[in-house]
C-alpha cells in the first residue's frame, strides 16, 4: 500500500498491489513514477515488516496482519513516531500504520472496501489515530476516503427511502385507495338513505295527523253506539215487567249485533282508507331504511378495521425491512441495503461519489 498522486485530477490515494493502474477518482491511467513511499527513509526492519503486513492484507490474512501491526506499534507507536530516540530522524511521522490497522480491523484489502464496511470513519479510533499522526501528504488521502464514505452512506440511505416511498405510493396506497372508494360509496348510499328516511318521517308525521283524525272519528262512532247501549241498561229493574224486560233484552241484543257489525264495517273502512294504507307503507319503508342504515354503518366500521390492518401489515411487511437495512448500515453492515438496491446500483453510486468527491 503506497500513496500516489493522479496527474489528471490532482487527487491523492492509496495504491494497492491488486489495483489496476487507473485513478479511483477519474479513471485516468496513473503514472507509477508519482508513487510516494513514506517509509523510504525508515529502518530496513520496519520496511520489511510493512511489506509483510501488506502481503497479509493482500491475501486477506487479517489476523496475521494484526499481529505484525502490534509488533510495529511496539517499535514505533503511532502518535509517538517522532519521539523514537535514535530513530527520530529516519522514522517519518505517519498515519500509514494506523490506516493499515483500520483496514485490518474492518477486514478490508483496499480503501474502496471501506466504503461498504463499518461505521462512519469519524467515530473510528484507528481513523482518528491515522488522522492525528498523518503527514501533509497523507491527510488528504484519509479525508477523501472519509468524505466518500459519508457520501456513499447518504446516497444509499436516500435511495432506500426513495424506493420505500415508491413502493408505498404504488402498492400500499393503491390498496388504501380501493378501500377509500368502497368507503365513499357506502357513505354516499348511507347519506342518501338518511335523506330518504327524513322525507319518510316528515310524510309519516303528516299522515299520522290524518290517521289520528280517522281513528278518532271511528272511536267516536263506536262510543256513540255503546252510550246508547248503556242507556238501555239504565232502566230501573223494579219498574219494568217481565214482558218489558224480555222486550229490552231483545232490543239490547239487536243493538249489540248492530253495533258489532257497524264496528266491523268501520274497521274495514279504516283499513281500506288510502291514507291508512300509505301510512302503513311509509312505516314499512322507514323500517327497511333503518335496517339498511344500520348495515351500512357496520360495513363502514368493517372497512375502517380493514384499513387499519392493511396499514399495520404494510408497516411490518414493507416498511420494516427498509428501516432495518438503514439501521444495519449505521452499525456498519451494508449487506441488507446492497441487496435491496442491487450490487450494480451500489457500485454505480460508489463510482459516482468517487468521481465527484473533492476536499
Ligand atoms: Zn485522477
Amino acid at each position: 500500500m503506497k500513496i500516489i498522486k493522479c496527474l489528471s485530477c490532482s487527487r491523492v490515494m492509496h495504491i494497492f498491489p491488486s489495483d489496476t493502474e487507473s485513478c479511483i477518482f477519474c479513471s485516468n491511467i496513473l503514472d507509477r513514477k508519482n508513487i510516494i513511499d513514506v517509509f523510504e527513509k525508515s529502518p530496513s526492519a520496519l520496511k520489511s515488516l510493512i511489506s509483510t503486513i501488506d502481503t497479509r492484507i493482500e491475501n486477506e490474512e487479517f489476523d496475521a496482519a494484526k499481529l505484525y501491526l502490534s509488533w510495529i506499534l511496539e517499535m514505533a507507536p503511532g502518535p509517538a513516531l517522532i519521539d523514537m530516540g535514535e530513530n527520530i530522524e529516519i522514522v517519518p511521522k505517519s498515519g500509514e500504520i494506523h490506516w493499515r490497522r483500520l483496514l485490518v480491523n474492518l477486514k478490508c484489502k483496499s480503501d474502496i472496501q471501506l466504503l461498504s464496511k463499518g461505521r462512519s470513519l469519524s467515530s473510528n479510533p484507528f481513523f482518528e489515530a491515522a488522522f492525528h499522526t498523518a503527514s501533509e501528504i497523507e491527510k488528504p488521502v484519509y479525508l477523501l476516503v472519509q468524505k466518500a464514505k459519508e457520501c456513499v452512506f447518504q446516497r444509499l440511505e436516500s435511495e432506500l427511502l426513495t424506493m420505500l416511498n415508491q413502493i408505498k405510493s404504488n402498492s400500499g396506497s393503491a390498496k388504501i385507495t380501493e378501500f377509500k372508494q368502497k368507503l365513499s360509496s357506502v357513505q354516499s348510499i348511507t347519506l342518501s338513505n338518511i335523506k330518504d328516511l327524513l322525507t319518510i318521517e316528515k310524510d309519516l308525521k303528516e299522515h299520522e295527523i290524518d290517521i289520528t283524525a280517522i281513528i278518532n272519528e271511528y272511536k267516536n262512532t263506536v262510543n256513540t253506539i255503546f252510550v246508547s247501549l248503556k242507556t238501555v241498561g239504565d232502566i230501573n229493574k223494579a219498574e219494568i215487567s217481565e214482558n218489558e224486560k224480555r222486550n229490552w233484552v231483545s232490543k239490547v241484543d239487536l243493538r249489540t249485533r248492530a253495533s258489532e257489525s257497524e264496528a266491523y264495517e268501520l274497521k274495514g273502512v279504516l283499513h281500506s282508507n288510502p291514507l291508512f294504507i300509505r301510512f302503513e307503507q311509509l312505516k314499512q319503508e322507514q323500517n327497511t331504511l333503518e335496517i339498511s342504515i344500520k348495515d351500512n354503518l357496520k360495513t363502514l366500521n368493517d372497512i375502517k378495521t380493514q384499513i387499519d390492518e392493511k396499514i399495520k401489515s404494510f408497516n411490518t411487511k414493507i416498511s420494516k425491512p427498509y428501516s432495518e437495512a438503514i439501521e444495519e448500515m449505521q452499525k456498519g453492515n451494508y449487506a441488507l441495503s446492497i441487496t435491496k438496491i442491487t450490487q450494480d446500483r451500489f457500485d454505480k453510486i460508489v463510482s459516482e461519489v468517487l468521481q465527484s468527491i473533492e476536499l
